[in-house]
């Protein structure tokens, strides 16, 4: 991003606390689709996008009450701060219940889901290398695995 005097795109974006959900000034909203078995009712907003100076990316998640994120593992990491609301994250082999402030850190290759709470909206910072790979997705066999666990059968979606 420029820095100096000569800049024409403001380096601060103001925070707008729309009742729908967190939103920042010029801040486009990405909507994920209402229905479906990958993820449900999520918005994704990209807060800065990397650059030369810092190759990372910070987004912000928010999934309405009784929605879910993918489940899904990758290479790349995640560094999670929770910023609105309650829910639950499963990691690993791992569910806790999570809400604000909380801290969440999904190491390389391992599973993760995001669940908020039936009457509380959660939504989270991300951060993640701007170079990544793409995150895969749990096969047949991948699920039966993670069903053999007894505190994750019922939780995972997909
Ligand atoms: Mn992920």
């Amino acid at each position: 991003m420029a820095t100096g005097s000569e800049t024409s795109i403001s380096l601060v974006r103001t925070f707008t606390h729309a009742t729908e959900g967190y939103r920042w000034h010029e801040v486009p909203v990405k909507e994920y689709p209402a229905t479906g078995t990958v993820s449900q009712n999520v918005t994704k907003q990209v807060l800065f996008e990397p650059g030369e100076d810092l190759p990372a990316e910070l987004r912000y998640f928010e999934v309405a009450p009784g929605g879910h994120s993918a489940l899904e593992r990758h290479q790349h990491v995640h560094a999670v701060l929770v910023l609105r609301g309650r829910g639950s994250v499963l990691v690993g082999d791992e569910v806790r219940q999570i809400r604000e402030h909380d801290l969440i850190y999904t190491p390389p290759e391992t599973w993760h889901q995001f669940y908020a709470a039936e009457d509380s909206p959660l939504g989270f910072l991300c951060l993640v290398n701007g170079n990544r790979d793409r995150p895969s997705r749990p096969a047949p066999e991948d699920i039966k695995e993670l069903e053999k666990k007894p505190n994750l059968k019922g939780v995972i979606r997909y």
